[in-house]
């Protein structure tokens, strides 16, 4: 099976390359921050402090969530509910950061994640793809970008969606959210030595999408 690991800080644009490198290499495309962040739901949903690490890691081992591709798209269903669409909010996101930090949670999720790479060609994005999940990974990419520039992009996205927010906020919020993905003691972010690392502040989509298929192609 072939495997392509994208790592990266928030707002990057890992999903979007990640799906269209995808689509056109006919790989399954994983979007590990989807499954934090219907963790992160499933604690929300409870009730309970983020800050309890045990009371996270329980509702986590108990949550019943599924990943399912339908027509090439991953949904996530947690309790038997697509909540594809309630793990976008902007709460969810920093509740996906907060209970990513604790093993238990990481242990499920990361297994989880190399079954799928055991069946399927995959591009998979998150935080700890090249470092941990496919070390082996046939290409591994680090996408970046200034935090200005992922800021305005998520900002953009929000307001797309209808959701209320200020640009500020965000830009506080991805900054703060980047701090914790990098500084956590379980499998922080980080670019390991062989991955090329590509910043997509000044590049277009197709740019980007098109360098990674060069590097890959060079591979074979
Ligand atoms: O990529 P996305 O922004 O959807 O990820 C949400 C959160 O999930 C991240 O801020 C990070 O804390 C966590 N995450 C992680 N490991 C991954 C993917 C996401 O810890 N492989």
């Amino acid at each position: 099976m072939k495997q392509i690991a994208i790592d990266g800080p928030a707002g990057a644009g890992k999903s979007t390359i990640a799906k269209e490198v995808s689509k056109i290499l006919g790989f399954v495309y994983i979007d590990t921050g989807a499954m934090y962040r219907t963790m992160g739901l499933a604690c929300l949903k409870a009730g309970i402090d983020l800050a309890d690490e045990d009371k996270v890691s329980d509702i986590c081992d108990r949550a019943d969530i599924d990943v399912r591709y339908i027509e090439g798209v991953q949904h996530m269903f947690l309790e038997g509910e697509d909540v594809s669409t309630d793990i976008r909010k902007n709460e969810v996101s920093m509740a996906a950061s907060n209970v990513s930090k604790y093993q238990r949670v990481r242990t499920r999720l990361v297994k989880l994640q190399q079954e799928l790479a055991e069946r399927y060609n995959v591009v998979m994005d998150g935080r700890d793809i090249a470092s941990k999940v496919l070390p082996n990974a046939d290409l591994k990419i680090y996408l970046t970008a200034s935090v200005e520039c992922r800021a305005l992009r998520r900002y953009k996205e929000l307001i797309e969606k209808g959701e209320e927010c200020e640009l500020a906020a965000i830009e506080k919020e991805i900054a703060e959210r980047d701090h914790n993905d990098m500084t956590r003691a379980n499998s922080p972010l980080v670019k390991v030595d062989e991955a090329i690392e590509v910043d997509t502040s000044d590049m277009t989509i197709a740019e980007v999408v098109d360098r990674i298929l060069e590097l890959f192609g060079e591979l074979e």
